[in-house]
């Protein structure tokens, strides 16, 4: 994932269909997964400065995230290896 869908997506500015795509995206790629809770973590904390409680992380969805992308591989990973098989 681009940086910038990274931060859109921590910051749950993605439409729907894109949301659902970088989701199933980190759950396979501990990179974006890592920089998604980075950029999570700093909007976290900007929000917090200026809002208070109002908005809250849902953690429960990203330790299941966690767990799952632990035992998967990397979709691009996953994509070179299928090709490697061509021919
Ligand atoms: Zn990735």
């Amino acid at each position: 994932m681009s940086t910038e869908a990274v931060a859109a997506f921590a910051d749950g500015e993605l439409s729907d269909s894109a949301a659902h795509r970088a989701r199933a995206h980190i759950v396979v790629c501990d990179e974006c997964w890592r920089e998604v809770n980075i950029q999570r973590a700093a909007a976290e904390r900007l929000r917090q400065g200026s809002q208070g409680d109002s908005v809250r992380a849902p953690e429960s969805l990203l330790q299941r995230l966690n767990e799952v992308a632990a035992q998967a591989q990397c979709a691009a990973d996953v994509r070179r290896r299928s090709n490697w098989r061509r021919g």
